[in-house]
Order: C-alpha cells, then structure tokens, then sequence
C-alpha cells in the first residue's frame, strides 16, 4: 500500500496562502507535486512572489481582497477560467477582537464577508467543475471559536460555526459526486494572526491551558489539510476535525 501524500497534475487553490497557514498549506502542496492557484490582498507582495517564482512556477498567486465585492467577483471570473480545480482550501479569514457591545456593524460586515461570504462563493464555483470532474476535496479553515468560545468573539465565532454548518450541508449535496467537504478547525497556531490578537504573556498562559503545553506551528494544521485532500482520504465527509493539541477537550 502507498501512503505518500501525492498532488502531482492537480489543481489546488488555497485561499490566505501568503502568510501563516495558508502559506504552510500551499508549501506542502506544492512540496507534494500540486499546480496552485493562491492568494493574498498586497499587490506589491503578490507581484514579487510571482516574480520570485518565475513564468512556469507551479504556483500563481492573485491579489484578492474578499472584503471588497468587485475583487472577490473577479477573482470568480478567474476560477471561471480553470477547467478543473481538485482541491479548493479555503482558509482566508480574520478576526476583529471586541466585546459585543464595542462591535460594529462595519466589523460584522468586514469580518462576515471575508471568513463566511467568500467561502460560499467560491464553494458554489468550484463545486460546478468539481461536479463535472465527478471528483473534489474542499477544505474550510474554522477554528477552535467555532466549536466554543470566550470574551469578545461575537463575530468570530458566530463565523466559524457558520462554516460548520456550511461544510456540513456542502458535504451532503456534493456527495453523490464524489466530491468530500471538511472543515479542519486550527487550535491556536503560531501565526501573524495569534501575535496580532494576544500578547506575548497571554500566550504563555495559552501555553499552560492546552493539554500539549504548547501552541500548534502551521505546518501541523497544513499535514491534517493534506491527508484530508488526498486520495488516501476516501470516507471522511462533513467533518470538522479539531487540530487543537486537545484544548477544547478539557
Ligand atoms: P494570518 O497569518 O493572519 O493570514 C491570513 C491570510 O488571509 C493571509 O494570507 C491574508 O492575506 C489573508 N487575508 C486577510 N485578509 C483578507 C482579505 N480581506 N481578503 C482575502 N484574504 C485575506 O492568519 P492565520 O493565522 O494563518 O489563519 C488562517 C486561517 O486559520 C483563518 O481562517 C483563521 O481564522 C484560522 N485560524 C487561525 C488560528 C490561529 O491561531 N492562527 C486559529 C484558529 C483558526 P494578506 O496577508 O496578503 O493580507
């Protein structure tokens, strides 16, 4: 039996993949053999990595800015363009940290758009060529907020579990065509986001609260989100697996 993690002639998006876990996500695809299409928002950062990757690269990234509504219908337009896709991850997302009577609906709409609107859209494209493939793995990023929750995460949590129980549904109508729909929901992982939402001594006492006693590197949440894509993954649909180092099981 072959259990190598292989993407060679596939066609994967991944969404967020200039930083943190969408950057650990598309490494180890494109490590694996995977054709990418990837994004961020910075134009200057997105035409510097393509430069860096040269014209043939494997990867191309896109400047999409899912908040911003004719950025996220162009960035469809584009998708409208590949003739398959086999893997779509979509792990975009951000967090604006208040308590609820400090939000905004500005921050509601920012933060919905971008963690809930854009996956949909994208899902509902991506599933028509996955449909006519007969064959899709799609991956949505939640997080542990979606399973429970703390002070001042409102919009966040209401977010990810909505992705839940988007990925849930998603699985049921895609599954007579072969297509498997997860979600894989991160504990906390040492990324930009982690440093930008909590300071260095609240993630000490993070430390201590998680059973592994330590926060999780991206790499760890980007392994869970290979084997799920891959063909070794042949059963698990409408799953939200926790890669939480056990945090919300204590
Ligand atoms: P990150 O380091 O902040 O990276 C976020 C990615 O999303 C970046 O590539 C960023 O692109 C992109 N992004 C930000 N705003 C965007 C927008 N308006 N439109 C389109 N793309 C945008 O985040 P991360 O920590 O890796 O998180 C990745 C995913 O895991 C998110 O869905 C997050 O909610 C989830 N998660 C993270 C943790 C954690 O502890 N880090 C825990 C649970 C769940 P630019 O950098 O180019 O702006």
């Amino acid at each position: 039996m072959d259990l190598k993690l292989d993407f060679k002639g596939k066609t994967v998006l991944v969404t967020g993949a200039t930083r943190g876990i969408g950057a650990a996500i598309a490494n180890d695809f494109y490590q694996t053999g995977a054709n990418l299409l990837l994004t961020g928002t910075n134009m200057e950062e997105i035409n510097e990595l393509n430069r860096s990757c040269g014209e043939k690269s494997r990867r191309r990234y896109l400047q999409v800015d899912f908040s911003e509504d004719r950025s996220l219908e162009n960035f469809l337009s584009v998708i409208d363009n590949y003739n398959r896709i086999d893997i779509c991850v979509n792990n975009a997302g951000v967090n604006r940290i208040d308590p609820i009577n400090d939000t905004t609906m500005e921050d509601y709409n920012f933060i919905t758009k971008i963690n809930c609107h854009a996956p949909f859209a994208i899902c509902r494209k991506v599933s028509r060529l996955m449909i006519n493939q007969n064959h899709g793995r799609i991956i949505n990023i939640s997080s542990i907020w979606g399973i429970i929750t703390k002070k001042k995460r409102s919009i966040y949590s209401l977010t990810k579990s909505a992705i839940v129980g988007f990925t849930k549904a998603l699985s049921v109508d895609l599954a007579p065509y072969n297509i498997l729909v997860n979600a894989v929901s991160p504990g906390f992982t040492m990324t930009e986001l982690t440093k930008s939402t909590n300071t260095e001594t609240e993630i000490l006492n993070i430390a201590e609260q998680i059973p592994l006693k330590r926060l999780a590197q991206p790499e760890e949440i980007a392994k869970v989100v290979l084997f799920l894509s891959s063909d070794l993954n042949t059963y698990i649909t409408g799953q939200n697996i926790a890669v939480d180092g056990g945090f919300t099981i204590v």
